[in-house]
């Protein structure tokens, strides 16, 4: 073992009220340092958020903290523990297998935990070996820093680390490792995981500072009394429950399939969490299934509101302890059949250029939905294609992503009829339609030339993802245009 490293003191205001739970929530442990690492890339906007100085993270000192091989002054390392449902099996006892939280800071946007994803073995491993690989690596810092920027709830990403360590997936592949940054990581899978310990007692602290932390307005709000017998409880459950209908009508809306929706990846605080085989899809198939090890397609996108809702359900379960009766918890489930189709309605009345959007506009947005299926239309494409058009460009290059242009033609007139009297559509839609999405042959791209040494690639793609709705002539043609012929061979597993 080599000498540790003295820490490295970033000014940070630390917190720990996590690892303040006790110690029945998590194992305290050090990362594993790895060899030689080199900053792939930094998100700088996080790191002003953080109080931090980007230039300071740019220096060996930081990226040796972030890798794991320098402790950082004020940090307590910890893993935790979670179980959870995996492809609808409960699966037991899962937990920090390669991810290590350095614990909470304070800033001025509020508390952020720091966490350290691929730094090394942890009492969760199980058969794995505690590292993420390079190209996954890539994969969830884009996504999570592109995320943002369209203003979807994510975990976020502030550094991205390599190593030349050797890690062996499929293939040899090298070790990398993302300081991921959220107010909280708590899982669905954490309170499951002490419900089914029959833990009572560490289930109510836990949900107690969840509400206290993140729902603080449960305890008095005139909900709680009126709908839920003054159980805060069953409030938050409903809290999550909207906020995870929000989420899922916003992954919808931009093409996302997240992959792996296990009850173990679902964020309490309804953020995309836990990026693997993800996808933004190219061509329109709402059964598209974008992980390779989902054979069933349980995960495919149209299954994705579903599936959610199966896993606050997993987290109804758990939290029946602490409410005793089931019912409360039931008709805490109950909004999300309402909140996810009227959030879906809202984005997508939105894509389309309306600014009120009401169910009488249902059939227009279903209609291009079966339009854009029949065809496998480019989801992205379509999209800003048709708010260029809403702005005053022609129809045409819209019209030309169809095959079957007698029914775009119908479909056409309908929503030019019905956007007749919206002030500036246009506007909104480009803001509204990303020209740039973190699609697969993109992050692929990218990941060949990191692995080469080239991280440009990387950031070039960071660049434009924090910009989503800009066009950027100089990038436009490479970075926005339909997928090339290989992207749909791709094929994106859990392995990473
Ligand atoms: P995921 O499918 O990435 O959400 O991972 C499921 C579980 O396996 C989590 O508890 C992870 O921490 C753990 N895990 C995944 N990959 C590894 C790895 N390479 N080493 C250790 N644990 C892992
Ligand atoms: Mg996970």
């Amino acid at each position: 073992m080599p000498p540790e490293l003295p820490p490295l003191d970033l000014g940070l205001t630390w917190d720990h009220r996590f690892a303040q739970l006790g110690p029945g929530y998590a194992t305290e442990l050090a990362p594993d340092p790895l060899p030689a690492p080199r900053l792939v890339a930094l998100c700088e906007p996080l790191a002003r958020d953080l109080g931090l100085d980007p230039a300071q993270l740019r220096e060996r000192e930081a990226i040796e903290a972030f890798s794991g091989s320098r402790p950082l002054a004020g940090s307590r390392p910890l893993a935790s523990v979670y179980s959870g449902h995996q492809f609808g099996v409960w699966a037991g006892q899962l937990g920090d297998g390669r991810a290590i939280l350095l614990g909470e800071t304070r800033s001025a946007n509020g508390p952020w935990e720091i966490q350290l994803k691929g730094s090394g073995r942890t009492p969760y491993s199980r058969m794995g070996d505690g590292r993420a690989v390079l190209r996954s690596s890539i994969r969830e810092f884009l996504a999570s820093e592109a995320m943002q920027a369209l203003g979807i709830p994510t975990t976020r990403a502030l550094m991205l680390t390599a190593s030349p360590k050797p890690v062996l997936r499929e293939e040899l592949e090298t070790a990398a490792v993302v300081t991921r940054v959220a107010p909280s990581f708590i899982r669905f899978g954490h309170f499951e995981h002490f419900a089914a310990a029959g833990d009572v007692e560490a289930l109510r602290r836990l949900a107690d500072f969840v509400i206290d932390s993140f729902y603080p307005e449960v305890r008095s709000s005139a909900r709680t009394a009126e709908a839920f017998g003054g159980n805060p409880y069953a409030a938050f459950l409903e809290q999550v429950s909207e906020r995870t209908a929000r989420l899922m009508a916003q992954w919808q809306a931009v093409g996302f399939c997240h992959g792996v929706m296990n009850s173990d990846n679902m964020s309490i605080l309804g953020l995309t969490l836990d990026y693997g085989p993800f996808q933004f899809m190219d061509g329109f198939d709402p059964d598209h299934i974008c992980n390779h090890t989902d054979s069933g397609g349980r995960y495919a996108w149209n299954r994705q509101p579903n599936v959610a809702w199966w896993n606050l359900h997993c987290l109804a379960q758990a939290l029946m302890p602490l409410v005793e009766d089931q019912a409360p918890l039931l008709a805490a489930l109950e909004s999300y059949k309402s909140v996810f189709p009227q959030a879906m309605l809202a984005r997508l009345g939105a894509k389309l250029g309306l600014a009120e959007v009401t169910e009488a506009d249902q059939p227009l947005v279903d209609e291009a939905l079966k339009l854009l299926a029949a065809g496998r239309t480019d989801w992205p494409l379509f999209w800003r294609q048709l708010s260029r058009h809403a702005a005053g460009g022609p129809v045409a290059p819209v019209r030309d992503l169809f095959i079957d242009r007698a029914s775009f033609d119908a479909w056409h007139a309908r929503w030019t009829l019905r956007i007749a009297g919206e002030d500036t559509p246009g506007t909104r839609m480009l803001a509204t339609n990303p020209q740039f999405v973190l699609r697969n042959h993109l992050a692929e791209l990218a990941i060949r030339r990191a692995r080469e040494g080239d991280d440009g690639g990387v950031q070039t793609l960071l660049a434009l993802l924090q910009r989503p709705f800009d066009d950027d002539p100089a990038h436009d043609a490479e970075y926005a245009g339909l997928p090339p012929s290989w992207a749909s061979s791709l094929e994106i597993s859990c392995s990473s």
